[in-house]
């Protein structure tokens, strides 16, 4: 890609040299027998990466001029973690990571009993506009590499000291705005000689930009996807989703029926429950007339209060009411578990109080 026809921001990125961590096994090992070196240093070198390493100096079974020569050419592009806020009830870890362009993103880190679980950004910003999101308030910057995603989960492994087993794809940005990134990202985590994480322990969520759900699915049957639904009316989820006017709530959901039918996955509709908004008894009788008979689990979150949107999360017990509510129908539904409610816990927040 040449430097002259990228926006300036990811034309920084590209002057240090090739940032090994956006690559491939395969890409790797192109590069190696290009520089007249066995294609299997390539190989070596994934594996290092994708155990954290960050200079060519821990590369051990590598021999030393081919470490200079690295040294010279290359780098590992790992963000550098600026800030992290801990909630010791229950081992969360919000963390802010800044890129090499001086932008920065969130992350979070969360502990379960069978492992833990990275939210990762896509995006600086994002172009979605939702009313009720901290991360739609500045707009939109750039879109992240595969490699500043995958960034993400090496340098929280090294800060948090373990490794993680899920990601989600839910932090800052729309990741199907960013579709190709995001694609190469998934393989990359997916890659045997590195985490070899299957597909299975992945989440992506989307505002419901439909053509993405259908490519999708046919390019990542196995991925589980999140469609943010937040309303079952289209002109009320208009209001608070402006993606909504674009991809209307009707052929959405027939796109989710699809996908559904095309992976024979369970797909989560996440429903942030805003007071006086999207709460009341008529909506969740909506929800359950749109929803019924679907291949789908309800994940409702009480919104975490973002100041400048004026919305306001409805109470535990009445996000515990809906969740029985929509159970009694049959259709699974679960109210969040409050991971750091101590933090700044709505995407984008940790970034805006910063900056
Ligand atoms: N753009 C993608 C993924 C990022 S947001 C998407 O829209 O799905 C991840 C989830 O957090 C989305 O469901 C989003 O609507 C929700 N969210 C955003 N702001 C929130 C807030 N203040 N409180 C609770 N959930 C929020």
């Amino acid at each position: 890609m040449k430097k002259g026809n990228l926006p300036e921001t990811e034309a920084n990125l590209l002057e240090a040299g090739k940032n090994l961590l956006e690559m491939t096994v395969q890409e790797l090992a192109d590069f190696m027998g290009e520089a007249g070196e066995a294609p299997f240093r390539g190989r070596q070198i994934f594996k290092w990466i994708q155990s954290g390493a960050e200079t060519f100096d821990e590369m051990s079974n590598l021999p030393l001029k081919l470490r200079g020569k690295l040294a010279e050419q290359a780098y590992i592009g790992l963000p550098e973690v600026l800030e992290v806020q801990r909630d010791e009830s229950d081992g969360t870890k919000k963390l802010l990571f800044g890129l090499k362009d001086e932008n920065c993103v969130e992350g979070v880190f969360m502990k379960y009993r069978y492992g833990s679980s990275i939210c990762v950004s896509s995006q600086v910003g994002c172009k979605m506009g939702c009313t009720f999101c901290a991360s739609a308030l500045g707009g939109f910057v750039r879109n992240l590499t595969a490699g500043e995603m995958l960034g993400q989960i090496l340098a929280a492994e090294k800060i948090c000291g373990e490794k993680v087993n899920h990601v989600v794809v839910m932090g800052m940005g729309e990741p199907f705005d960013n579709y190709d990134s995001l694609s190469r990202f998934l393989r990359l985590l997916h890659e045997p000689l590195g985490k070899g994480m299957s597909y299975r322990n992945i989440t992506v969520s989307t505002s419901g930009i439909i053509p993405a759900i259908e490519r999708f699915g046919d390019d990542f049957p196995q991925v589980n996807l999140a469609v943010s639904l937040h309303r079952a009316d289209s002109r009320g989820r208009s209001r608070i989703m402006p993606v909504n006017e674009a991809y209307p709530l009707e052929t959405l959901l027939k796109a989710v029926r699809n996908h559904t039918e095309k992976t024979g996955r369970r797909v989560t509709f996440e429903y942030a429950l805003i007071r006086g908004e999207n709460d009341s008894d008529k909506d969740v009788k909506l929800l359950k007339e749109k929803l019924r008979g679907m291949l789908c689990h309800v994940n409702l979150i009480p919104l975490n209060r973002v100041d400048e949107s004026g919305f306001q999360g409805s109470s535990r017990r009445r996000a515990e009411e809906i969740a029985a509510e929509l159970v009694k129908s049959g259709i699974p539904a679960t109210v969040r578990r409050e991971l750091g409610a101590g933090i700044d816990g709505a995407c984008g927040q940790l970034r805006r109080r910063r900056g």
